[in-house]
């Protein structure tokens, strides 16, 4: 299964395009997410990784179809200087 292969919601896909440019630039970004169980804020540990299997939640440890479920309100965080590649 590819990334091209899914049906993103447009939301999945503008996160990916500011991760790759927020990448491009120097970032680690790590992809968050929502539980759409439990409401819970997630975010992968794997940096500069899309996870197209989904996601598992630490909290309740339901996999949420994080790219192709509009409510799983993805977003990311980019971390900037210190890290190396
Ligand atoms: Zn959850």
């Amino acid at each position: 299964m590819k990334l091209s292969d899914l049906n993103l919601t447009p939301r999945a896909k503008s996160t990916i395009q500011q991760m790759d440019e927020a990448i491009v630039k120097g970032a680690t970004v790590h992809m968050k997410w929502t539980c759409v169980y439990c409401g819970a804020r997630q975010t992968f540990e794997e940096p500069n990784a899309v996870h197209i299997q989904g996601g598992r939640c630490e909290e309740c440890n339901k996999v949420t179809d994080v790219l192709q479920d509009e409510r799983a309100d993805t977003n990311f965080l980019a971390i900037w200087g210190g890290g190396r590649k």
